[in-house]
């Protein structure tokens, strides 16, 4: 059980979830490549790791050709790609007949389509080195829909069906696959929500006792799920906070 010298691409580890499993990995031994639109966030990231063990790039998930070449940076840099972790999200609830027309689209662009890109930019170097593990980070709204929530719970419903079909059409070629479902974990992703007073309730929500994860919660369960064996594949990781329903 180890990830000592594993590399690993993260999306989406300018903040939150990434970024706390970023730090997580190179503490035991991992090297990552770090992805996300906002440089100075990623550069912060990274200045608190030791220099050879992190590489970054700025990347937008939903450009196939950005989420290529922070593949083909992790591969010159170090040689080979152990894991590829789609964790680019956002969330911007509100109710459908808000008609929140251009969220609507960004949510699946960047939820949907970006696991897909990811997909498609790491598969073809995994299938020639014969081994490799693609992870995402779903959600419990991958398995329940909630009011406000349909758009959301649309697009993490699709990321686990298309990361268990993933699973299903590789295991053959020594390719794991492994959905992180989280609950309530309190990051950033509340500033994707349009109406103020929905995102003061959520972080609300999040402040009460045990109903809230935080980051580092979440990066154990990733690091748990890297460092299992060749033979081993940790499909799910449901973790809720205590509180949550
Ligand atoms: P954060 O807002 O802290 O992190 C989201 C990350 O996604 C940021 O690094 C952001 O970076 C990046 N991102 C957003 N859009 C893009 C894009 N187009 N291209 C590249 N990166 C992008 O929130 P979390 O850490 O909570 O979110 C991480 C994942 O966890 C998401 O998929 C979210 O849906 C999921 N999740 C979160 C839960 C929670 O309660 N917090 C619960 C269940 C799942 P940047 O803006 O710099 O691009």
């Amino acid at each position: 059980m180890s990830v000592k010298d594993k590399v690993v691409v993260i999306t989406g580890a300018s903040s939150g979830i990434g970024a706390a499993t970023a730090k997580l990995l190179v503490e035991q031994g991992a090297k990552v490549v770090l992805g996300a639109r906002r440089e100075g966030k990623l550069a912060a990231v990274a200045a608190q790791l030791p220099k050879d063990q992190v590489y970054y790039q700025v990347t937008d998930v939903t450009k196939l050709e950005d989420v290529k070449s922070l593949v083909q940076l992790a591969k010159k840099q170090f040689g080979k790609i152990d894991a590829l972790y789609n964790n680019a999200g956002i969330m911007p609830t509100a109710n459908l007949d808000e008609f929140h027309h251009d969220e609507w689209q960004n949510m699946l662009q960047i939820n949907v389509m970006g696991v897909l890109n990811g997909i498609e930019a790491v598969l073809p170097l995994m299938k020639q080195q014969g081994y490799g593990h693609i992870l995402a980070t779903d959600s419990v709204a991958g398995h329940l829909v909630y009011p406000g929530s349909a758009v959301y719970c649309g697009t993490k419903f699709a990321v686990r069906a298309i990361m268990e079909g993933l699973r299903q059409e590789q295991k053959d070629n020594g390719i794991r696959s492994t959905i992180v479902s989280p609950g309530g974990v309190n990051t950033e992703l509340y500033k994707s929500i349009s109406d103020p007073q929905a995102a003061q309730d959520l972080v609300e929500l999040w402040n009460e006792p045990n109903n809230s994860l935080n980051p580092e919660d979440i990066a154990q369960a990733v690091v748990y799920a890297l460092g299992t064996p060749k033979h081993v594949t940790v499909s799910e990781i449901l973790i809720r906070p205590t509180g949550q329903e």
